[in-house]
């Protein structure tokens, strides 16, 4: 008897069964209009998620999170921290690109929520990073914003997060770059603590 391909862990075969989901979704209208849709990337396994905005023009061609401009610069401040995309997992509030990358309206917003949260519940990271002010306001309202919160552990629901400016913000302004990496720094720490 030909056996299917080897499931040798669920919360991959999880991970990948609510991709499908995504990739044929049109819950929203930002199905209509997307080339790709992009549910997310990474290890299931990982202590640290990402949760960025949405997927801009390189992600929506690719259909892979965090290619473009914004993605190689976070790719990069990763590896000064020693981490890689591999042992992360890195997705976004809204699996479809919003048209010149607008801010994702709340009936988007909400028609997604289900993929992040039930991927979120699937990983169950350590640490849920939040990039910009649009992943830090689906989690916590409109009490905070990333420049006051930035860097600092939140808890909500006995879960930890830590919300840094967008690496779309350092392409435009340079000084958050170093602001970013040191909030990784930190985020490098936290996981190595909790690992050991
Ligand atoms: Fe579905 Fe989310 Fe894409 Fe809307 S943005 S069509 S809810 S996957
Ligand atoms: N910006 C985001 O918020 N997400 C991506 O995947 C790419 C750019």
């Amino acid at each position: 008897m030909a056996l299917g391909p080897q499931v040798s862990d669920l919360k991959e075969t999880l991970l990948a069964s609510i991709a499908e989901e995504v990739v044929s979704c049109q819950n929203c209208k930002l199905g209509a209009t997307r080339t790709k849709a992009v549910p997310g990337v990474g290890s299931a396994h990982a202590h640290i998620c990402f949760v960025g905005e949405g997927p801009g023009r390189e992600e929506d061609l690719s259909g892979v999170p965090f290619v473009g401009q914004a993605g190689r610069l976070l790719d990069r401040m990763l590896m000064a921290e020693g981490l890689s995309r591999r042992d992360c997992y890195i997705c976004n509030i809204v699996k479809c690109r919003p048209a010149n990358n607008r801010v994702p309206e709340p009936s988007e917003v909400a028609a997604c929520s289900l993929y992040l949260y039930a991927q979120l519940a699937i990983v169950k990271p350590e640490v849920i990073c939040l990039l910009g002010n649009t992943a830090l306001r689906f989690f916590f309202g409109e009490q905070y914003s990333i420049g006051q919160v930035r860097g600092t552990i939140l808890v909500k629901d006995e879960q930890r997060f830590m919300p840094t400016y967008h690496p779309a913000a350092a392409l435009r302004n340079p000084q958050y770059v170093q602001v970013i990496q040191s909030d990784l720094r930190k985020l490098a720490a936290l996981i190595q603590r909790t690992v050991d």
